[in-house]
């Protein structure tokens, strides 16, 4: 499969307001110029850039706008936000949960979430903390396989509150028990494979929740990754705002089906290229970019849901429970 670029709006800058329309899933008009990512990681979790890096990498690409989405975690939005301040570049914080609904894992991203918010933060610390056990369990199975691998080295290269099995691939092929990451996930880490310990998850419910009462939009990552369009109306009805409906996995068809989805539902469109630096070879930044007029339209929402007038009373979420 082909990785689409999304550039279609570049013909006309996307400042052809003359001709806005109805037609969600017409090539987008905007009087917003310019084009966003808005899935982006850094070595704040399972990425390899600096923000700053990262930062730099959006203003080659000429990005308007960049949001961080790091999992389970908004530790580095305050540096991305002055890295990106500092090039002209917007910057929205986000973060990316692991979330499950009906047995379905999937990805919600919360944007525009007030970092300091006190449920937030301690929801996001529990799952640091399971990921961090996750870590030690996937470590104690493959010493059963007799890979003498140490959870230490694991946490001294992911050197952040956020590790994954990205690190632990990583650490794998450090000392020298696989020859590449590609080998780590198909012989160790990969779902089902010999090391492989499921990972925490928030119910989706939860999560949205959870984003919805820092302040935040509540966004489905990836759909197409899920093929689980199922379950969309149940998120929409718990208060989804949006759906990612570019993506570097998605191709153009896929971005057309999710882009109707939203319309149909009546949620924010949003787009990025899930980048992770050099983790799996070539970065990904610029690959696939959200045209401005989505981008208007979410900040729109944002200022909606942030102004105090308009605030609808949210219940309190549920607690989540502790990783064990
Ligand atoms: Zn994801
Ligand atoms: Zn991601």
């Amino acid at each position: 499969m082909t990785h689409p670029t999304h550039t279609t709006a570049s013909e006309n800058g996307g400042r052809d307001a003359s001709r806005q329309t109805a037609a969600v899933v017409a090539r987008p008009h905007s009087t917003q110029p310019g084009f966003a990512d808005l899935h982006l990681h850094t070595l704040f979790s399972d990425g390899t850039f600096t923000p700053e890096e990262l930062a730099q990498a959006g203003a080659r690409h000429g990005l308007v706008a960049m949001a961080l989405t790091d999992h389970d975690t908004v530790e580095g939005c305050s540096r991305m936000e002055q890295a990106c301040g500092g090039l002209g570049i917007e910057f929205i914080s986000g973060s990316e949960l692991t979330a499950e609904l009906e047995d379905t894992e999937l990805h919600i991203i919360g944007y525009f979430m007030d970092c300091q918010n006190r449920r937030l933060q301690s929801e996001l610390q529990k799952f640091q903390m399971a990921r961090q056990s996750r870590v030690h369990e996937m470590v104690a199975r493959l010493n059963e396989l007799n890979i003498p691998l140490r959870a230490e080295t694991v946490f001294a290269l992911a050197n952040c509150r956020s590790p994954g099995r990205p690190h632990v691939g990583r650490a794998l092929v450090q000392e020298g028990f696989c020859s590449s990451q590609d080998e780590a996930f198909e012989r160790f880490l990969k779902k089902n494979r010999p090391a492989w310990v499921p990972k925490h998850k928030i119910s989706a419910l939860d999560a949205i929740a959870l984003i919805g009462q820092a302040g935040g939009l509540a966004v489905m990552a990836h759909p197409g990754l899920n093929r689980s369009d199922q379950i969309i109306p149940a998120l929409v009805e718990q208060g989804l705002d949006g759906i990612e409906c570019f993506h570097t996995k998605h191709s153009a068809a896929t971005s057309e089906h999710y882009l109707r989805i939203a319309a149909q539902h009546n949620l924010l469109v949003t787009g990025g290229s899930d980048c992770h630096g050099y983790s799996k070879g070539k970065p990904l930044i610029g690959g696939t970019k959200l045209p401005g007029v989505y981008l208007a339209k979410l900040k729109q929402a944002a200022m909606e849901k942030q102004r105090p007038s308009a605030a609808v009373p949210h219940a309190p979420p549920p607690p989540v429970s502790a990783p064990d």
